[in-house]
Formats: C-alpha cells, sequence, structure tokens
C-alpha cells in the first residue's frame, strides 16, 4: 500500500516538535531507567492552585456549572477579565472587549489564524517561546525572527524593529517578562517601540504578559497599549490565569483588543473548541476576583530563587548568567563550555550538545537556548524548591568544573 494515506497537512509537516517536550521526553526515558533526574526545563510554577480557587471549581461542579457555555467565555468571567485589564493595565475594556480560550495559547495561535494569509510576515524578536515560529508558519506566515543578543538585554531595539518591518509585515510579537530569559521592557523602552509602530498602521501587536505578575525588586509592570493608547486599536493584549495563580493545567485564558479581531477568534474557536471548560472558568473567576496574596507570596519566592540561581551558576567554569528581572527563568550562556570535551568524553560542540550531556552525566535537565533561537545558552527554569536547586547547581558546577 502507499504512504499517501499518511499524507499529512504540508505546513503541519515541516512544524518541529517542542524541543521542550523533546528533552521531558528524554528525561522520562532515563527515570524510567532508574536514574535521579532534576528537571529544570518545565515553564510551570511548582505551586499548588490557591485553595480558594480550588474550592470555586469543586462549588462549580457541585452547583452545575458542567454544561458548554458561551464561546467567548462567561460574562461574569469576562467581566472579570475585562476589570483586570481596566484595573491593573489601565487600558479600558468593557466584558464585549475580551475573549475567553483554552489557555494563552489558543489565544495566540487564534489570533494569528484569524488573520494571516500566505505570505504575511510576523516580526518574532528571539531568543522567543519555542511556540511563536512554530504557530506562525502553521497558520500560514512567515516568522521574521529578529535577534535581540545579550548586549541589548536580550529585548528589541527601535533600531531593529524598524529595520525589521516591511510591507508584508501583519503582526509584531513583544513578550515581557520573557520566556526563556526574563527580561522585562520597561515604560521607556515600550515608548520607544511605539513611536516606531505608530509610523507602520498595518501592523498588528500582540502582547503576550502571561508572565506579568512575575516581575522582580518593586518593578513596574507596563504593557504596550497602555504606554501608547494610540496603539490599542491594534494591538491583542494577552494574559491568563496560568503563571499568575499556578493554574497550568486548568487551561484558561484571556485577551482584549480591537471588536474585529475578537469576533474573528471567537468564530474560529465556535468552530473548534467552543468555549473554555466551564469549571476552569469558575475557578479563573474565583481566581482573578479573589485575594492577591498568592500572587505577592510567589513572587517573593521566585525572587529569593532567581537570586540565588544567578548567584550559583555565575558562580560555576564556563556559565555566564545575567540577572532576569521577570519570569522563572535563567538563560545562561555556556560559551565558556563550546568546542571542549564533557566529563564523559564527549565534544560540546553546541549548545545542545551542553544540555544533552548535562542531562545524561550531571541527571540535570535543562533546555539549550538555541531551540529558543539564540545560542551557546542553557534554560535553566527554577520552578523548584529550593534544596532541589542547590543540588542541581552543584551538579552543574561538577560537571563544568570536570569539562576538559
Ligand atoms: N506565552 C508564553 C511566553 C509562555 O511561556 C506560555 C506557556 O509556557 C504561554 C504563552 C501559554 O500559556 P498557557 O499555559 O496559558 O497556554
Amino acid at each position: 500500500m502507499s504512504n499517501d494515506i499518511q499524507r499529512l497537512n504540508q505546513r503541519l509537516a515541516s512544524a518541529r516538535p517542542s524541543a521542550t517536550y523533546r528533552i521531558m521526553d528524554r528525561v522520562a526515558e532515563r527515570r524510567a531507567q532508574g536514574a535521579q533526574i532534576i528537571s529544570l526545563c518545565a515553564g510551570e510554577p511548582d505551586f499548588d492552585t490557591p485553595e480558594h480557587v480550588r474550592q470555586a471549581a469543586i462549588q462549580a461542579i457541585e452547583s452545575g456549572h458542567t454544561r458548554y457555555t458561551q464561546v467567548a467565555g462567561v460574562r461574569s468571567l469576562r467581566e472579570a477579565v475585562a476589570a483586570k485589564f481596566r484595573d491593573e493595565n489601565g487600558l479600558e475594556a468593557g466584558w464585549q472587549d475580551s475573549i475567553v480560550s483554552n489557555g494563552g495559547k489558543q489565544v495566540i495561535y487564534n489570533a494569528l489564524a484569524a488573520t494571516l494569509n500566505d505570505g504575511d510576515q510576523v516580526v518574532v524578536p528571539a531568543p522567543y517561546w519555542v511556540s511563536y515560529p512554530e504557530m506562525v508558519q502553521l497558520c500560514g506566515g512567515t516568522p521574521n525572527i529578529v535577534t535581540c543578543d545579550a548586549a541589548s538585554g536580550f529585548k528589541l531595539t527601535p533600531a531593529a524593529l524598524a529595520a525589521a518591518i516591511n510591507p508584508r509585515t501583519r503582526w509584531l510579537i513583544l513578550n515581557s517578562p520573557s520566556n526563556p530569559t526574563g527580561a522585562v521592557y520597561s515604560r521607556d523602552e515600550l515608548q520607544a517601540l511605539a513611536k516606531v509602530l505608530l509610523a507602520q498602521p498595518q501592523v498588528l501587536i500582540l502582547a503576550d504578559d502571561i508572565y506579568e505578575h512575575l516581575i522582580f525588586d518593586d518593578q513596574p509592570f507596563h504593557t504596550l497599549a497602555q504606554v501608547e493608547p494610540r496603539l490599542a486599536a491594534r494591538t491583542l493584549t494577552m494574559n491568563g490565569v496560568s503563571k499568575a495563580y499556578a493554574m497550568t493545567g486548568w487551561r484558561i485564558g484571556f485577551a482584549t483588543g480591537p471588536r474585529w479581531l475578537l469576533d474573528a477568534m471567537e468564530k474560529l474557536q465556535g468552530q473548534q473548541t467552543s468555549g473554555a471548560s466551564a469549571i476552569s472558568q469558575q475557578a479563573a473567576l474565583a481566581a482573578l476576583s479573589g485575594p492577591k496574596d498568592f500572587i505577592r507570596h510567589s513572587r517573593s519566592v521566585f525572587q529569593r530563587r532567581r537570586d540565588l540561581m544567578v548567584e550559583l551558576l555565575n558562580d560555576t567554569p564556563g556559565l555566564h548568567c545575567a540577572r532576569p528581572a521577570g519570569a522563572f527563568y535563567a538563560f545562561a550562556s555556556c560559551a565558556g563550555l563550546i568546542g571542549r570535551t564533557s566529563p564523559g568524553g564527549r565534544l560540546l560542540a553546541s549548545d545542545e550538545d551542553v544540555a544533552h550531556a548535562l542531562l545524561d552525566e550531571a541527571d540535570v535537565a535543562v533546555v539549550h537556548g538555541s531551540a529558543f533561537g539564540l545560542g551557546p545558552y542553557i534554560r535553566i527554569a527554577y520552578a523548584l524548591d529550593d534544596r532541589s536547586l542547590r543540588q542541581a547547581c552543584e551538579a552543574i558546577h561538577r560537571f563544568c568544573s570536570a569539562v576538559t
């Protein structure tokens, strides 16, 4: 029989599986063989969802919130989402200016799928969250990757943005605080980017603010549509409960933006998944409208861990790590290891080799920076207890010290 039956959609066939998932598969394989691996790969807080949120979900089941909801989300949650954008971000949003989806991921995918046509370009600053270029490509667009190196704090500069935009540019994706670098754009930096964007009226902007609340050293958070309200009519401001409230498994993300775009995303979602889980929507409502002490607590824990990690990593031969301003990732240069030999005798020709050798020889899992579009780096997620983090850093230190 011919292999024709297995013919896939061309765009899917050329998409790369997530590098993070590939490493996690290797971790699972090694663990199945009995190895004690410390995984610093996961992009999720290690805390439990707050108690009052869990109770709200139980209550939702008991009181019959178990049916389909409106595609764009139940009105009470959309009101809470709009209030969040007004109160926390200074955006002008009524409940009809909001949409609720199955995680922030679906918001982003649907925005791109609703608007991209073949040949449209999307400016993606690198290092980037692994899903952006793949989603763009799956939706028929072409990612226009703009490298933002350590010298610019891994942030897009106005000059680099201006050089990247052309008549085919449909979107710019901005992510602050950033996965994988933890970089945070200041008000001034956003204002400078806004100046470039004001002169380019064909460009839509996606502000991925999913790590908004994980920002350290009492720095304020800013988002583009707030800093430059004239851009609000073409900015989709996206957020969710995954990272702020330790609710990654509940799958609730949301956004505000121009009505025509939200309407198109709703139309797509209606033929795709329908509304997000009714139970999760009630839980998200409890998170958004409840006490905020959980956010304060997790922020201070992550800040302490960030300080610990930066200190330990910078004390390790061959590694160098700038102090990230947010999220829960350290993005450490491993340039000092490249071209050398691991304790187990492997040539470390790339950051991917470093990540594989760390997993196989030091029992620590990290993701190589080139998976996020910039090498030679390793991304270390410090969403783990202090003891495991110290243990992991000791193992990394032993490995690096024995590199020849
Ligand atoms: N945006 C960024 C930068 C992320 O790192 C993630 C998750 O890892 C998401 C969006 C998606 O979040 P969600 O779990 O709500 O789909």
